[in-house]
């Protein structure tokens, strides 16, 4: 066995393991990479980027079909798959090309390699052994599902449905939070029957309230059809299809059924425990600086418990190679992080809640405002309805930002800076944005919060 000795040793090449190679380089580190399969994990290969370009086909679909309403004659006559497909894996091999030019111009030495933690400085690849003054666990997430549901056949995950060939008349889905919705969207803009069940009770449960309600009534007009407050309690399957059974009695068939009930962690079998690392239900839990209880080892991304996002897997790999660096980087908590879901209306959101701003500060301490996009040129013009609600605290900054409607995963941007910057809205107010944009609508909403409404009363 072959000791090879680095500053660091990231274990795992996807967007947490990767950044914290890239950002340990650029501070000077010796850095090895070590990944078993593809650089670029789930993210690029069966994530973020390709579950994005099948909701762009859904889009071009959509303003197909659409197009006689804005007076372009055009038609919708089907889904062509394979060529969706060969769309968005051309869209993948490019960024896994890029990725990997990427990583050998910084100098990161990538290891191709099952690894596992065999002391807190060292990881065994194939026989030979990378050793590191620190060590970052990012081994990502895999799709869940739920005790006695078999991924087999026509029960499929997001891995699964990535990879049909065919678009499927009809599909049930079991979750309805970020990716059941994501998938959902895709589907019906495809011509797909969809049918999704949520056990709690509402679509993207996570969100907003009137956000969730949003949704609802958009798929709702979309003819997606959904069941909430309702459990699932078993499946069958033959050729034909699947016959899902809900707790309340109730049936619902379909081609398929995608199983979106989140994600674990992939930690299992790996050396993390014999060395002493805690895990916790598979989950690697940190301290606020991303230090597992063992020194010299951390942990990034999707094993660490919280948002299971890309860029919360960048900024922890960023993070992790300050803080071994000694720059004491600012910490970010998970509720200041944008979340978007990308279906069709789009959902956009950073911060707190309304409800959970009024139990932090009081009820007196909060104001929030709802500005609907029916008043925003450019969303009349796009065709979309929504909404952008913000949340400030009396007298202080913007604590939370949320929309949703056609496109408004863009406002992610001017949403984060906004909280992360604990801007007031009377910071903001003066600031103009340009008209007619979509993000006017959040402008407005400053103004109105700052006590001097445009367009609003
Ligand atoms: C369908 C879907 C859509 C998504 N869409 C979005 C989105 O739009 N936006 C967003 O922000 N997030 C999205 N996500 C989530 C995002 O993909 C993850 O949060 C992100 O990929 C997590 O990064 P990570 O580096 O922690 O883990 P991963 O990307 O899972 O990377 C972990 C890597 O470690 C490697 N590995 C594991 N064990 C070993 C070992 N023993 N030895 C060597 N290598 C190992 C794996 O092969 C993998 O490449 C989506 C996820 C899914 C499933």
């Amino acid at each position: 066995m072959t000791d090879h000795n680095f500053d660091l040793v990231v274990l795992g090449g996807g967007s947490a393991g990767y950044s914290a190679a890239v950002r340990a380089i650029e501070l000077g580190m010796t850095v090895a990479l070590i990944e078993k399969d593809k650089l670029g994990g789930t993210c690029l290969h069966r994530g973020c980027v390709p579950t994005k370009a099948l909701l762009h086909s859904a889009e071009v679909a959509d303003v197909a079909r659409e197009a006689a309403e804005y007076g372009v004659v055009a038609s919708m006559t089907g889904i062509d798959m394979a060529k969706v497909n060969a769309y968005r894996d051309d869209i993948v091999a490019k960024k896994y090309k890029g990725l990997q030019g990427l990583l050998k111009a910084r100098g990161i030495t990538v290891v191709a390699g099952e690894g596992r933690l065999t002391s807190p400085s060292s990881v065994s690849v194939n026989g030979d052994n990378y050793v590191g003054k620190n060590v970052v666990l990012a081994t990502g997430s895999y799709s869940k599902s739920l005790p006695g549901l078999t991924i087999e056949g026509r029960v499929i995950t997001s891995e699964q449905a990535l990879l049909l060939d065919y678009v499927p008349q009809s599909v049930a889905i079991l979750g309805g939070g970020v990716i059941g919705c994501e998938f959902a969207s895709v589907w019906r803009s495809f011509g797909s029957e969809v049918t999704i069940i949520e056990g709690l009770p509402h679509l993207v449960p996570n969100e907003e309230e009137v956000i969730s309600k949003g949704l609802e009534r958009a798929f709702r007009k979309r003819g997606i059809d959904y069941k909430i407050g309702v459990r699932f309690s078993g499946v069958t399957q033959n050729d034909q299809g699947v016959t899902i059974s809900l707790e309340n009695g109730e049936t619902v068939s379909a081609d398929l059924l995608l199983v979106a009930v989140g994600r674990g962690s992939n930690t299992a079998g790996m050396g993390f425990e014999e060395v002493g690392v805690t895990v916790d239900r598979g989950y690697v839990p940190t301290n606020e600086r991303l230090q597992t209880n063992v020194p010299g080892v951390w942990a990034v991304g999707d094993i660490v418990p919280g948002l299971q996002l890309a860029h919360r897997g960048y900024q922890h790999g960023i993070f992790v190679a300050e803080e071994i660096a000694g720059l004491n980087p600012i910490v970010i908590s998970d509720v200041n992080i944008p979340k978007v879901t990308y279906c069709e209306p789009e959902i956009m959101s950073v911060g707190l809640t309304e409800a959970k701003a009024v139990e932090k500060y009081g009820a007196d301490q909060i104001a929030a405002f709802e500005y609907n996009l029916a008043g925003n040129a450019k969303s009349e013009i796009i065709g979309t309805p929504g909404l952008v609600k913000v949340v400030r605290v009396k007298e202080g900054p913007v604590v939370g930002v949320h929309a949703i409607g056609s496109r408004v995963g863009e406002f992610a941007g001017e949403a984060q800076l906004t909280v992360n910057w604990e801007a007031h809205p009377e910071d903001i107010a003066p600031l103009i944005h340009a008209h007619p944009t979509q993000n006017e609508s959040m402008g407005e909403a400053f103004l109105y919060l700052a006590g001097k409404p445009l367009h609003t009363l």
